[in-house]
């Protein structure tokens, strides 16, 4: 508690904070959850993509998912080989890819126009196609995966169409993949969808992987249910092994964990400007906002937050909210031992879509961030400063 006063003293607030040895944590438990021949581990770096970040985790074995040629050039220069790195974009166009192709990463194709062009450009070059398997599509609304997600990946309805082209072009169809974006709870479900990748997989002779993508549930409450990923870990590799005895092939088993492997290493920082007692409530004002801290805004997301100033002061409620000139509500009727003016609140799960979803706005400067590792911290960013804001601005004569 007191270390992350001692970096806030240090290096000031707000600041983000990430434990390497809870990424390191995470990384060796995801990999010792499976038990088959050949398992990558993707790390998903949208969720956090910090330079030393990128290389810890490379350090630990991992292998880069990227969604954005941005990204392929963050991991290239984080130290990853190219073929230790996929492309998995969303809606992008042709020179993306292109620029993609040329730095020699795999890549994952998630429409059929994008399949025919790319089938017929590089008929050398292996493709991974992205399956949208529409599973409890309009069913289940508890798990509505093929709702949440129905602007990803080609229909699984639509294979045909994939392999005409697939023969058309003679292109060899390396891998396939799926990633639902559900919360897996105890695997079921995501055993189900296994199964209907493992039955359109039988079609495609030159596959060598299949990737799973993600959807590990991490916990963001005290006593929230988390995946339990070492009995997913068990029943998922029993049916993936299975599925290569089948085959008679040592399939790789992917997957693209980002959350599970970095949402609690993370820990945001601030400090409270201004406490206001209105007649209704008390507001906590944080010495930041959505431009730091979008998921409970965003997404409605939950948070925890710990007063690390006063610990043991007795208990109160609070609306904790940030300084944007907009509602920028972190937390509602939150119960917090007393907050005073001064003090240093700290979020936890702030490793995942945290920083990396983080802005300008309000001319604000984005927050530094410092990696604990072994022992050490270090600086990994600086804080911005008003350079950053002048950057690329071009002011007219007028
Ligand atoms: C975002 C993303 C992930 C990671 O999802 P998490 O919930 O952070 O684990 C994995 N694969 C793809 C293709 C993604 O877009």
């Amino acid at each position: 508690m007191s270390d992350f006063l001692e970096l806030t003293e240090q290096y000031k607030a707000p600041l983000y904070v990430y434990d390497g040895d809870i990424i390191e944590q995470k990384f060796n438990l995801f990999k010792s959850a499976f038990d088959v021949k050949n398992l990558d581990i993707h790390y998903a770096c949208k969720a956090l993509t910090n330079l030393s970040i990128l290389k810890l985790l490379k350090k630990l074995g991992a292998r880069l998912d990227c969604v954005s040629v941005q990204e392929i050039q963050l991991g290239l220069k984080a130290g990853f080989e190219p073929s230790e790195i996929m492309f998995t974009p969303n809606g992008v166009g042709e020179e993306e890819y292109d620029r993609a192709i040329s730095f020699g990463v795999s890549v994952n194709v998630d429409n059929i126009d994008m399949l025919e062009y790319l089938a017929s450009k590089y008929p050398d070059i292996p493709l991974c196609i992205r399956i949208n398997p529409h599973l409890l599509g309009g069913g289940n609304s508890k798990i509505s995966v093929g709702t949440i997600d129905s602007k990803f990946g080609i229909s699984i309805h639509q294979l045909p169409h994939v392999h005409r082209i697939v023969e058309q072009y003679n292109v060899r169809i390396n891998g396939l993949h799926v990633h639902t974006g559900s919360d897996i709870h105890d695997g079921e479900i995501f055993i189900r969808a296994a199964e209907l990748i493992f039955s359109a997989a039988e079609s495609f002779e030159q596959l060598e992987y299949l990737d799973f993508g993600s959807g590990f549930k991490v916990p963001y409450k005290p006593n929230d249910y988390a995946t339990d990923i070492k009995s997913f870990g068990e029943k998922f590799s029993v049916v993936f092994n299975k599925f290569c005895i089948k085959m008679g092939k040592d399939f790789h088993l992917k997957f693209e964990p980002g959350k599970f492997l970095v949402s609690e290493a993370g820990s945001f920082i601030t400090k409270v400007n201004v406490i206001k007692q209105t007649t209704a409530c008390t507001f906590v004002h944080l010495d930041s906002g959505f431009n730091h801290l979008i998921r409970p805004m965003f997404y409605n997301a939950y948070h925890h937050i710990e007063n690390i100033s006063n610990p043991d002061g007795s208990d109160k409620l609070y609306n904790i909210v940030g300084y944007i000139c907009e509602s920028d509500t972190f937390a509602s009727n939150r119960m917090l031992p007393e907050v005073r003016k001064g003090d240093y609140l700290k979020f936890n799960n702030a490793g995942a879509y945290c920083f990396s979803m983080s802005s300008n706005y309000n001319s604000r400067y984005r927050p530094a961030e410092v990696l604990i590792y072994k022992n050490q911290a270090h600086l990994i960013r600086t804080r911005e400063s008003l350079e950053d804001i002048l950057q690329n601005q071009i002011m007219v004569e007028i």
